[in-house]
């Protein structure tokens, strides 16, 4: 407890006066010998007394008011938050005994971040494990622990664990034997990971159209932008939603192509009840601190092919042979995963399952509150045969309508992102473009919301009733949106 908050009820005005003057809040806690709570004091209340004719000899005990508003440590945070108001910034708080143990005070920047990693499970225990260990680098229990865990989880026979999402995407490419002279066909609405790792192996990405219900890739337009050269195909489950995953397998099958899935938003989302990852060769994740799980940077290739998961564990360290030490018999690279970060995964996987019903119930949450704003279009959830994941809270309204909504979120505190940008609206990807439609009309209209852990009924009912304000505002030609 900061003493300078506090002030002895035996004193005097002039105490409480200088209490006040040196903490800087505007009040002090008035309490007995025993440190037990017998009042407040503002420096309203002081100024009040004084223009009354009080001096600041006079005694506090004489003055105090009978009531004045505390919290008990024990009072969950719902009940202490409906204490304050425009009068009421800061309170006190006290034990069983009635002693003053800290206080709360109202903080009017509020922030609601976009995405918060969530690190109260046993991550902090495994971490400081592999520390004492002083196996920090990339030998050590936690990595195997780690791939095994999480393929497993996914239904894949093989996890391959490396330093980020981007470069399990080249990874895996690489150990398909993609490179100059190949095409590879990639989504317009990605992050842009996804193409760039298509860049660095030399061979030309060939950009398509999204569907218009799941903003994935679009089957169809693979099919059309399919050449001799197409060597393989990158779907991304993009913002938790599983691609159409049937039609793009037997798209590959019937032209020979390569499936590499770009997970990095979607663990645990299922298609047909099956996980996405092991739908095509090789399944990538990321685990950077605003994905479903994390361990801060980290990524991972799932596969159930036996030889592809030999080839990507000799690539990732240096291109060494297995048996035989400081003998390179490809042109590998460094992506390895340190052990302290397979640590945070190891408890992250622990809890996927709670972390998925979580956002699951905060996505129920938004849904409810959110569906009955005109000209807002929630993300689907329905779709046949996908079981999507929540990662972000994803709305799509006008253009017009976006910016506004965008200004008062953010005067709120409330951290919203727009939808991904087209890689067909950035002039390094324009050469790669096949089709563009839907992606550009959508993306002008999405954006997200924040699902950290902190948003409670009471931030969504705040994000709706600004939705809902920004959007009943909106004049019926500017406004109306169509999909
Ligand atoms: C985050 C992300 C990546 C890249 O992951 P990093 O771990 O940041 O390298 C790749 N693809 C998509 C779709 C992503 O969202």
């Amino acid at each position: 407890m900061d003493k300078k908050m506090l002030c002895q009820v035996s004193g005097s005005l002039r105490d409480v006066y200088k209490a006040i003057d040196k903490n800087g809040k505007g009040i002090a806690f008035l309490v007995d010998e025993n440190n037990t709570l017998a009042g407040v004091m503002t420096d309203g209340d002081i100024r009040r007394l004084l223009l009354n004719g009080c001096g600041l000899n006079e005694k506090i005990c004489n003055h105090i008011r009978k009531e004045f508003i505390f919290a008990r440590d024990d009072e969950d945070p719902e009940t202490i938050r409906n204490k304050f108001s425009d009068k009421v910034k800061i309170i006190p708080v006290v034990n069983k005994k009635k002693q003053v143990v800290q206080y709360y005070e109202f903080n009017s920047k509020i922030h609601i971040p976009i995405a918060q990693p969530q690190l109260n499970g046993n991550e902090y225990e495994y971490l400081q494990d592999a520390f004492l260990s002083t196996w920090i680098s990339s030998s050590g229990k936690y990595i195997s622990k780690f791939e095994e865990n999480f393929s497993r989880y996914c239904g894949a026979r093989f996890g391959v664990a490396v330093s980020n999402g981007t470069v399990a995407l080249h990874l895996a490419l690489v150990s398909l034997g993609i490179g100059a002279q190949d095409e590879v066909i990639v989504p317009d609405i990605t992050f842009a990971a996804t193409i760039n790792a298509v860049l660095y192996t030399g061979a030309t990405p060939v950009i398509v159209d999204i569907e218009e219900d799941g903003w994935c890739i679009d089957p169809d337009e693979i099919e059309k932008a399919i050449t001799q050269k197409t060597k393989a195909i990158i779907p991304v489950h993009i913002y938790g939603q599983p691609c159409n995953m049937e039609k793009i397998c037997a798209i590959a099958e019937k032209y020979n192509l390569k499936i590499i899935e770009d997970c990095a938003e979607a663990h645990g989302a299922e298609y047909c009840g099956k996980k996405v990852g092991t739908f095509g060769d090789i399944g990538c994740f990321s685990f950077f601190g605003n994905k479903v799980i994390t361990t801060g940077e980290g990524g991972m290739c799932i596969t159930n092919n036996e030889e592809l998961h030999d080839k990507m564990r000799v690539l990732k360290d240096h291109g060494m042979k297995k048996d035989r030490k400081y003998y390179h018999e490809v042109i590998g690279f460094n992506y390895r995963m340190t052990n302290l970060q397979a640590a945070i995964g190891v408890a992250q996987v622990e809890k996927i399952t709670d972390v998925l019903r979580w956002r699951d119930e905060l996505e129920n949450m938004y849904c409810q509150k959110l569906k009955g704003i005109d000209g807002l279009i929630l993300q689907r959830r329905d779709l046949l045969n996908r079981k999507k994941i929540t990662w972000l809270i994803t709305v799509l309204t006008s253009p017009e309508m976006r910016e506004k909504c965008f200004e008062s979120l953010t005067k709120a505190g409330i951290d919203v992102r727009p939808f991904f940008i087209p890689l067909s609206e950035m002039e390094i990807y324009k050469p790669y473009v096949f089709s563009s439609k839907i992606s550009s009309k959508i993306s002008k209209m999405g954006f997200n919301l924040p699902t950290s852990s902190e948003i409670d009924s009471k931030v969504v009912d705040k994000i709706a009733n600004i939705l809902s304000d920004c959007l009943k505002n909106r004049s019926k030609n500017n406004g109306e949106i169509s999909i």
